[in-house]
């Protein structure tokens, strides 16, 4: 596979993991607690009581399976977060905090062989400010990089004060944060042919994206909040111009946020998986080519394979962007802007 990447190698910053198993969850989430049904060495079905959620494979847990698709892929390094089935927003405040600490210190031994090439991001109980930001400084200090959070919490989008405060906390700790959007509407509707994912999760996403800028989160989060959105950020890209065209002429819009929506460009990251050159475009064109990462939603598939493949086959990129896309932007966003940092390429 060619290398895009450069010096560092590919950087895919949306990647998901599920462990091979994990305490029984009942008394904490209830009769429909998730669990794994192990079918084999290298398959499995998360199960929601009986109910079968999604069949899985050992990509999702084991280290060395999955080195192997990056080396196959050219991927160097990959940030492996939660599967937002597990985020858990819906329980009693400390049974969602212990249920991420059970998933973030198993995820940080799915990574441990290979700690050079995986880099895990912990979840928090984000519907509790104070909790969410005990279990980021817990998982921090134990090796976490940062933290996969989802786009909202029921009812309450990211520009919630307790979210806001929470992102705060993550700007004054120096830690990025990946949203992914999660608790899609269920209707008959959207039910059908995968709506949730293919309507449904883009246009969460877009609309957490809005919450930030018209609900004025970004005015009052630090600008150095380092904050990357899944699926290239939803529909916002596609329709920056309708929505800033409300904000000069609806009033129920207009001044909503302290600056025009297109004002905020420059504030969030999104991530490349959008299969298709002319959506990359669109992206990179409104984005600008330093706020695109390459992402794959790997194992999952719904997710692109090779990794990178519309960034490297995108004849529009020059070199220099294809170069910030696959790594150079990573390497800002996750922290390590030179390789000094300790995020350089490893063997
Ligand atoms: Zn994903």
């Amino acid at each position: 596979m060619e290398d895009i990447g450069g010096e560092d190698g590919i950087i895919d910053v949306h990647t998901h993991y599920v462990p091979r198993g994990w305490p029984d969850l009942r008394d904490e989430a209830g009769p429909d607690a998730l669990w794994l049904d192990i079918v084999s060495e290298s398959d499995a079905i998360i199960k929601m009581g009986t109910r079968e959620f999604r069949h899985i494979k050992s990509t999702a847990w084991d280290a060395e399976t999955r080195v192997r698709d990056m080396n196959a892929d050219g991927v160097a390094r990959q940030v492996v977060s939660p599967t937002p089935a597990f985020f858990g927003y819906d329980l009693a405040p400390d049974s969602a905090a212990k249920v991420a600490r059970i998933f973030n210190d198993l995820a940080l031994s799915i990574v441990e062989p290979c700690p050079d090439r995986l880099i895990p991001f912990c979840q928090v109980p984000l519907h509790d400010t104070d909790l969410a930001c005990r279990e980021l400084e817990r998982c921090i200090a134990n090796g976490h990089r940062g933290v996969e959070i989802g786009n909202h919490v029921g009812d309450h989008d990211l520009d919630s004060a307790g979210v806001v405060t929470f992102l705060q906390h993550c700007a004054a700790l120096d830690v990025p944060v990946f949203v992914h959007p999660w608790d899609m509407q269920s209707t008959s509707r959207l039910n059908r042919w995968m709506g949730q994912w293919l309507v449904g999760m883009p246009s969460e996403t877009h609309l957490s994206i809005l919450a930030l800028i018209l609900g004025g989160g970004f005015d009052v989060i630090d600008p150095r909040l380092r904050i990357a959105f899944a699926h290239g950020g939803g529909s916002f890209a596609f329709w920056l111009g309708r929505v800033e065209n409300a904000w000069q002429q609806r009033n129920d819009v207009v001044g909503t946020s302290a600056y025009p929506p297109s004002h905020y460009i420059g504030r969030f990251y999104v991530d490349s998986v959008v299969f298709d050159d002319r959506a990359l475009r669109v992206l990179v064109d409104t984005v600008g080519a330093d706020r695109v990462l390459v992402g794959s939603d790997y194992p999952y598939p719904l997710g692109e394979r090779p990794v990178g493949d519309v960034v490297r086959r995108s004849a529009f990129l020059d070199e220099r962007q294809r170069r910030q896309i696959a790594s150079e932007n990573a390497l800002v966003f996750l922290g390590g802007s030179t390789p000094t940092s300790g995020l350089g390429r490893s063997a």
